[in-house]
């Protein structure tokens, strides 16, 4: 056996629950592509080549058409780590399905995939996305938020300082309401992501779920050099802030694997 077969962890299970053929919590687009073997196989691929187990569910709700809080309620499960007693009460078959396989594995639940502010708005649950709104499901995650906020707010801090003494700028991309997009151009050209090379970063709240997304499914985050244009310093103060940033681009990674070592054996939702 090869080192890299004893570091790659299959999906343990994927699940679609409820009638994918039928309008439901589901976009049109999801239902599609998680009905395709192709894309499923595709999924599967990318989650196999991190060195945790998933266990992925996919429920189409009937009759919900982006109602998220209804849907949730419907079926006992909020943002964030799902509660199992509770949805044991609430919703006992889909208890049984999640407890049958929880094993030591992360086990995440998608019920819906539309955009809170624009419906229309939609990025189809490719496995990016699967790791994308997992990043979510923690940072919404109200009683296991503390340490995710932390780690949050010091990376923001942190990529702020070399950020202020470079170009005497700020992007702040912290918690909830302390983000703003000033200076998003900025952040996506240290990013190294699609969405990031694209220039299709939204929003710097974006941050901590794209970076997570590239940590769990690449193995790490990577930061570009720090942009030539508009620095404000010499070419020494140069060296220094780059290794600086690149730096703190360990620390992140770092972060990220206690993060996720803390999710195994867990449910969460988004
Ligand atoms: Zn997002």
């Amino acid at each position: 056996m090869k080192i890299k077969d004893l570091l790659e962890a299959p999906i343990a299970s994927f699940q679609t629950i409820g009638d994918f053929e039928k309008p439901g919590s589901m976009p049109a687009a999801d239902r599609k592509l998680l009905s395709s073997p192709k894309a499923v196989k595709k999924i599967h691929d990318i989650f196999s080549k991190t060195p945790y187990d998933f266990n992925l569910f996919f429920i189409n709700y009937p009759g919900e058409k982006g109602n998220l809080k209804t849907t949730q309620s419907k079926l006992g499960i909020k943002y964030g780590e799902v509660n199992l007693s509770k949805l044991q009460q609430i919703n006992p078959e889909l208890y049984h399905e999640i407890a049958k396989v929880k094993g030591n594995s992360i086990s995440l639940i998608y019920i819906w995939n539309f955009d809170q502010k624009d419906l229309k708005n939609q990025h189809p649950l490719t496995a990016w996305i699967i790791a994308h709104r997992f990043a979510h499901a923690l940072q919404f995650d109200k009683e296991q938020d503390t340490e995710t906020r932390k780690i949050q707010d010091e990376v923001s801090n942190k990529f702020n300082e070399i950020l202020k003494k470079a170009y005497n700028k700020t992007a702040t991309f912290g918690w909830s309401d302390s983000f703003d997009n000033r200076n998003i151009d900025l952040l996506m050209s240290v990013l190294t992501m699609k969405s990031a090379r694209d220039k299709r970063l939204n929003s710097t709240f974006e941050f901590f779920p794209e970076t997570f997304a590239q940590y769990l499914l690449t193995g790490r985050v990577k930061f570009n050099p720090l942009p030539q244009e508009g620095f404000i310093g010499g070419e020494q103060q140069y060296q220094v802030l780059n290794s600086e940033i690149q730096k703190l681009s360990v620390e992140i990674n770092q972060a990220y694997e206690s993060m996720l070592k803390k999710c195994v054996g867990k449910v969460y939702t988004f």
